[in-house]
């Protein structure tokens, strides 16, 4: 009888468990503490700032509002003159509308006809909306007891304060922000300057839109992807198209991207067979490390410093391209920019349906995340997951967390999502 030959099993990405694989959170540690910060700053338009980052701390020239005015249209009184125990009539001596200033004082038994945003005219401190108000005679108004001094007025400064720090370095400026410095007059601002990313896809069998395909290639999905993605992060793109698996190639548009951005970004030859190929370049042109994850999808992930720049290789699978980018890029260009963590905005959510997983790896799955009328958040995946079905990204909004403990999902259990629709 013939001896069975045994096949020896080495370790593969089909594992869930395998000695020397580093966890998700470990990675993306050891990526952000290796970051250097960005030097240079530019002033810019206030429009132009629309999430651009702060270079400095905003300090407000002015009080917001600049002077005590009215919130409502209606009447000025002077507080202490307000009726205590029954309804009142008051004479009305003038009006004032936003923009003017009242000419006058008021005295007890008077009052001032008044629009919102118009000055408190002076002895004035509450205001009577019009129609809590019943006129009679030529110029008398009557009032009820049941009003309080001081109410319906916005106080000078109530807002922002002259001399306060509003806004702090670091901060990415969102709308509000743009009409706050507004608020006190400032025309520009200055921001740090955008990280410059350039990007490149490997891969033989790549074409570019417009070329024919023939047998075996693909049309390079990966650049399109990368480049909505950066693009929502209002980052400098330089998009330096595809490569081939040519040592000589490979080692041109490396040096080429690190001589021109601070981060390089590539997809595709980190798997096992060609690594070797891209690693001998790699580790001629900086320090690197070829990491293998404890994630799925997007197990092998290289990240290291090319000259002043640094450098992602994420792997060439369209899924496992955008789930390292969320995970790992994301995080190291929102500190880059802001010197800040990024923490995702991670909701909980139930799961209407049963997800099988084996401890050991996190798992990123794609789902489809929905609100009830109650406002009560579901969640299903897209379906089959496999690092190839770019669609899953496509028809869902959020990754389902499964981490490293996990053994797996049942209907009606809570699971902890990230939507990566709104990640900016
Ligand atoms: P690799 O990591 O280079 O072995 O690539 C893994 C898989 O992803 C292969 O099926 C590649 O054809 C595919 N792939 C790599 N780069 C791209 C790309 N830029 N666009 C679409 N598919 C890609
Ligand atoms: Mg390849």
């Amino acid at each position: 009888m013939k001896k069975p030959i045994t096949i020896p099993v080495k370790a593969s990405c089909a594992d869930d468990h395998e000695p020397g694989i580093l966890s998700v959170e470990a990675a993306r540690k050891h990526i952000l503490s290796s970051l250097p910060s960005l030097h240079g700053h530019e002033k810019l338009a206030l429009r132009s700032a629309l999430n651009r980052v702060l270079a400095k701390d905003i300090i407000s020239p002015l009080d917001v509002p600049g002077h005590t005015n009215s919130a409502m249209d209606g009447y000025a009184f002077i507080g202490s003159d307000l009726p205590t125990d029954e309804a009142r009539s008051y004479r009305v001596i003038g009006s004032v509308y936003a923009g003017d200033v009242f000419n006058g004082e008021c005295q007890p038994g008077e009052c001032i006809r008044i629009m919102t945003g118009a000055p408190m005219p002076v002895n004035t401190d509450t205001v009577v909306m019009q129609e809590h108000t019943m006129s009679h005679g030529e110029d008398q108004i009557r009032i009820s007891s049941e009003h309080h001094s001081g109410q319906n007025v916005r106080q000078a400064g109530e807002d922002i304060a002259a001399g306060s720090v509003v806004l702090n370095s670091g901060r990415q400026l969102i709308p509000a922000d743009l009409g706050i410095l507004a608020s006190f007059g400032v025309g520009e601002v200055r921001v740090r300057r955008r990280p410059r990313v350039a990007f490149f896809s490997t891969g033989d069998e790549l074409r570019s839109i417009g070329e024919p395909l023939n047998e075996g290639d693909v049309y390079d999905s990966n650049r399109y992807t990368l480049y909505g993605m950066l693009k929502r992060l209002d980052v400098e793109l330089l998009d330096l198209g595809v490569i081939g698996d040519s040592e000589d190639a490979l080692r041109e548009a490396f040096e080429s991207a690190a001589g021109m951005a601070d981060i390089v970004i590539t997809s595709g030859g980190v798997s096992v067979g060609e690594a070797d190929y891209t690693k001998i370049v790699l580790e001629q042109l900086g320090e690197m490390n070829f990491w293998k994850i404890a994630m799925k999808p997007g197990r092998p992930l290289t990240y290291g410093t090319l000259k002043d720049a640094r450098f992602f290789g994420l792997p060439g699978n369209p899924v496992a391209v955008m789930v390292t980018f969320y995970q790992f890029v994301l995080p190291a260009l929102h500190y880059l920019t802001t010197g800040k963590p990024y923490a995702p905005f991670m909701l909980q959510a139930t799961c209407d349906e049963e997800l099988r997983k084996r401890p050991g790896r996190y798992e990123f799955l794609r789902g489809i995340l929905s609100q009830d009328g109650h406002g009560n958040l579901n969640v299903v995946s897209t379906g089959r997951q496999g690092s190839g079905i770019l669609t899953s990204m496509s028809r869902g909004n959020c990754f389902i967390h499964l981490d490293e403990a996990c053994a797996g999902i049942k209907k009606g259990d809570t699971v902890r999502v990230q939507p990566f629709d709104t990640l900016i």
